[in-house]
C-alpha cells in the first residue's frame, strides 16, 4: 500500500488521501500494523525515541534555557518532548525521591515561612477537630498528605510565574501560552537541577549535613538567575540594561510566587485533612 489512495476517516468521517486524516490527525491502520513484528518494534521505538527526545529536551533546558520554549512558540515541535510531558515525567521522578524540599514543604517549613504566623490558628483548630493534641503527631499526618498534594499543585506554581511574565515582557511579541510555556520550562529546570541532580549529588557524596537553608537558597538563587538571564536573551531577545533589570525583577517574582504557592499548598492540605 502506497498510502496515496482515498480513505474515509474512522474518527471524523472526513475523506482524505495519505495515511493521516487532514481534519483530525487520525492514522489509517494497515494490516501489517497489527503484526507481532510491528508490536515489538513499536515498543522499541517508544522506549528509545521517548528516551532520545527526553534527553535532547532536558539537555536543552539545562544548556540553552528558553530555547525549547522558543522552538515551541515558533511552531518547531516534533523533535522535542512537549514541555508539559517533560514536566510530568520529571515531576514523577522527583516525587519518588523527595530528598530536597523544593515544591513540597513540611509543616515545620510552613511555620517558618512568610505566612507562618497566620498558619498557627488554622493548625490549632484542625488539631482540635481531628482530636490530635501533640503537634509532632499532627506534623506526621500533615507531611504525609502535603507530599501527595504538592505533586498535583506544582503546576499552580508555573501559572503563578507566567502571570507576571505577561506584564514584564509585554512588549516582546509573545502570547499568553508562550509565557506559560517558558514558566513550565523554568519549573522543569528546577525539578531537574535543584531537585533531582542536587539530591543525587548530596546523596552520592554524603553532603546532607552541609545543606542548610542558606546554602540551598544560594544555589536556588544562582541557578534561577542563570535560567532567567539566559532565557531573557534566548526567548525574549532582551539585551543590555533592560535584560539585567528584568532578570532581577523576575527573581523577586519567583520568590513571591514560591511563597504564594506554599501558602496555597498549606491551606489545601489543611482543608483536605
Ligand atoms: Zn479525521
Amino acid at each position: 500500500m502506497t498510502g496515496t489512495e482515498e480513505h474515509i476517516c474512522k474518527s471524523c468521517g472526513n475523506r482524505f488521501a495519505g495515511l493521516y486524516c487532514n481534519q483530525c490527525g487520525e492514522r489509517v491502520i494497515l494490516p501489517q500494523d497489527r503484526s507481532f513484528r510491528t508490536f515489538l518494534s513499536s515498543i522499541l521505538v517508544a522506549l528509545t525515541f521517548a528516551d532520545s527526545k527526553f534527553f535532547r529536551s532536558i539537555g536543552l533546558v539545562v544548556v540553552k534555557p528558553g530555547f525549547l520554549s522558543r522552538e515551541f512558540a515558533e511552531g518547531r515541535r516534533v523533535r522535542y518532548l512537549r514541555p508539559m510531558s517533560l514536566f510530568f515525567l520529571l515531576n514523577l521522578i522527583y516525587f519518588i525521591f523527595p530528598i530536597i524540599q523544593l515544591f513540597s514543604a513540611t509543616l515545620r517549613t510552613q511555620l517558618n515561612s512568610f505566612h507562618g504566623q497566620y498558619a498557627v490558628p488554622a493548625i490549632a483548630s484542625k488539631m482540635t477537630a481531628l482530636g490530635i493534641r501533640d503537634i509532632n503527631s499532627f506534623a506526621l499526618v500533615y507531611d504525609q498528605k502535603t507530599g501527595g498534594l504538592a505533586k498535583m499543585l506544582v503546576i499552580v506554581f508555573a501559572i503563578l510565574v507566567s502571570l507576571p511574565l505577561n506584564l514584564i515582557y509585554r512588549s516582546r511579541n509573545r502570547y499568553f501560552t508562550d509565557h506559560v510555556g517558558l514558566a513550565v520550562e523554568l519549573v522543569c529546570f528546577n525539578l531537574f537541577i535543584n531537585a533531582l541532580v542536587l539530591s543525587l549529588v548530596v546523596a552520592l557524596f554524603g553532603l546532607g549535613s552541609y545543606i542548610n537553608e542558606f546554602i540551598l537558597s544560594s544555589i536556588l538563587l544562582t541557578t534561577n538567575l542563570y535560567f532567567i538571564f539566559r532565557s531573557g536573551i534566548m526567548f525574549y531577545e532582551d539585551t543590555g540594561l533592560k535584560l539585567v533589570l528584568r532578570s532581577v525583577l523576575m527573581i523577586g517574582v519567583l520568590k513571591i510566587a514560591l511563597e504564594v504557592y506554599r501558602a496555597i499548598l498549606f491551606y489545601v492540605t489543611i482543608w483536605s485533612l
